[in-house]
């Protein structure tokens, strides 16, 4: 059995320590596409599993929560997918791309 459950949720003091407090909400509700960009930022987020705990606890059917797509909370209602499945999901960060004069030597 999963850790969440759907009673209300009062204590949101886990936002305080977001990573994505300072971010564009746009990049966690993207219009379409791969969410690349907010899973790098949730990869690495403190409150990643409070985030997620939160998004299903109050049917968040939009959006990126803990990394996780609205397709992939689905999965966890669904008992398809853990919550510790996902967090184990890392988005690494990007490398820097070497320079062509590097390359060349
Ligand atoms: S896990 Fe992602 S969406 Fe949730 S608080 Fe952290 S950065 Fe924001």
């Amino acid at each position: 059995m999963e850790a969440w459950s759907t009673e209300p949720v009062e204590d949101v003091r886990w936002r305080e320590d977001a990573a994505c407090r300072e971010r564009s909400v746009n990049t966690f509700f993207p219009d379409q596409g791969e969410p690349t960009t907010a899973r790098r930022i949730c990869a690495r987020c403190p409150v990643r599993r409070a985030c997620l705990e939160f998004a299903l606890a109050t049917a968040q059917d939009h959006g990126v929560w803990g990394g996780a797509t609205a397709r992939e909370r689905n999965m966890i209602r669904r008992g398809v997918l853990s919550i510790d499945e996902l967090l184990a999901r890392v988005i690494r960060p990007r490398r820097p791309r070497r320079r062509a004069s590097r390359l060349a030597s």
